[in-house]
């Protein structure tokens, strides 16, 4: 149900346009990924799903809700979506249960029912024992599953990841990366993934958007992406340089 789709996506911070007219359409479940150099423009498509930015045009619908168009502009709170961002921002002052609940006391989901989820939650991403710690008594891989947790916990229709990866040391990211492909694959979850990283888009995903300077320059499978890049500059940032 939740197909995410944008179309003709554009985005201008002043007189600097960052967006041109990015489209893409997202199936239920799927795992999808914005790749790209720094500064493409990722993070904003992304901030522009979650309503985080207002785009300059076209439309975002995620199933059969509008979320922008030229006469609607839903706040983030109105799209139920899943946040992580590279850097975790977990409440420093707040257990990790008490970070999960958050979230759901905003949504006024009621006492019993907040422990219920949270439980099932932390049980999801093998965290129960830590319930009670600070998020500085974690590991940064535990800061970063409890900032996976935090965003599941609500029963988001989407999961928005910005490069959720990158603070962690090599090791860590490659199971973690592991990790968070099961995790995904068992909860069935439409993700919309940014990342710089090509080994982890074609690790990680069912389908890759390469973006450049603000446009869509290819959008494909790992293999299609990898095996017939639409343009030398998609085959080097892809690692094949014939
Ligand atoms: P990426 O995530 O691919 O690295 P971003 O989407 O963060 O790229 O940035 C794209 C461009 O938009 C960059 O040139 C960046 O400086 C600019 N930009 C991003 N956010 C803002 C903002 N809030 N105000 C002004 N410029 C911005
Ligand atoms: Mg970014």
């Amino acid at each position: 149900m939740p197909e995410v789709k944008v179309a003709n996506l554009a985005k201008r911070f002043g007189d600097n346009a960052v967006l041109h007219d990015i489209t893409f359409t997202i199936g239920d479940g799927e795992f999808f990924t914005l790749l790209g150099p720094s500064g493409c423009g990722k993070s904003t498509t992304l901030a522009c799903i979650a309503g985080l930015e207002r785009p300059t045009g076209g439309s975002i619908a995620v199933g059969t809700a509008t979320f922008v168009d030229a006469g609607t502009f839903v706040p983030p709170e109105g799209r139920n979506l899943g946040m992580v961002f590279q850097s975790y921002a977990l409440w420093p002052h707040m257990t990790v249960a008490q970070n999960l609940a958050m979230p759901l006391k905003i949504r006024k989901v009621d006492r019993r029912e907040q422990d219920t989820l949270i439980a099932e939650t932390l049980g999801r991403v093998g965290l129960v024992e830590l319930k009670d710690r600070y998020p500085h008594q974690l590991s940064g891989g535990q800061q970063q599953r409890v900032a996976l947790a935090r965003a599941l916990v609500y029963s988001p229709s989407v999961l928005l990841l910005d490069e959720p990866l990158s603070n962690l040391d090599a090791k860590l990211r490659d199971q973690a990366r592991a990790w968070l492909k099961r995790l995904q694959t068992e909860l069935g979850i439409t993700t919309v993934y940014v990342t710089h990283d090509q080994d982890e888009a074609l690790a990680l995903s069912d389908r890759i958007a390469v973006m450049s300077k603000g446009d869509m320059v290819q959008i494909g499978t790992p293999q299609e992406i990898y095996e017939t890049p639409a343009t030398a500059e998609v085959a080097a940032f892809v690692g094949r340089c014939n």
